[in-house]
């Protein structure tokens, strides 16, 4: 299981000391803000992940400066990051972020329609399809936070059976690592229980 420190609004200060202590990865929310935290870290060994919303006029940003993006909801923005991904790099990991709590308010593709976006993006050659990610509404009832990660669970399973072998869970933050562990987390993204609160 991976720890993405999730260093937004965390000033650069903060990064350095978490590096010195072992961390690599790197959790940001914001492009502006993130470029200018990965240009300031640029000589350190950091693996970026951008897990905020994705705004089209983002995306080349991400595409050149991240290893990973766990917040793809539509095809459209998938296939920018496929076309402005440099091919100097990697492809481009990819987690798709999957409405679990039905909300239309939430971003996120719906578990039904995650199937499709999922064998779309599997074609795109400069980006590799990881996982799924979530984001559940705040709760703090134990079993209440299991359910949403169970869900996440489930569509893995299922997307596997479609021969969709991804190998990432990302789900659990702060408030919640512990029911996102005990439903097969791989990655959990945690804030303010690594750097304390947000400026
Ligand atoms: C801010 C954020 C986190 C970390 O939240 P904490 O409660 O501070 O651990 C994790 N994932 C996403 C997508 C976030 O926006």
């Amino acid at each position: 299981m991976k720890l993405i420190a999730v260093s937004k609004k965390q000033p650069v200060d903060k990064i350095r000391t978490a590096i010195a202590a072992g961390q690599r990865a790197f959790g940001e929310n914001y492009a502006q803000e993130a470029l200018d935290k990965i240009a300031a870290l640029k000589d350190e060994d950091v693996e970026w992940h951008f897990i905020g919303p994705i705004q089209s006029n983002k995306t080349r940003l991400l595409a050149a400066h991240f290893a990973w993006v766990h917040s793809v909801c539509r095809l459209d923005i998938a296939q920018r990051l496929n076309d402005q991904r440099p091919s100097s790099l990697a492809p481009l990991n990819i987690c798709l972020q999957i409405n679990t709590s039905g909300e239309a308010s939430k971003s996120g593709v719906s578990v039904d329609e995650a199937h499709d976006l999922a064998h779309a993006i599997v074609s795109l050659p400069h980006l590799k399809l990881r996982g799924l990610m979530t984001i559940p509404a705040p709760c703090d009832d134990f079993d209440e936070q299991r359910r949403p990660y169970h869900q996440l669970q489930d569509l893995f399973l299922s997307l596997h059976q479609q021969g969709i072998l991804i190998d990432t869970l990302s789900m659990g933050m702060t408030n919640d690592f512990e029911a996102a562990i005990a439903e097969g987390a791989t990655m959990i993204r945690v804030g303010t229980a690594v750097f304390g609160e947000r400026e």
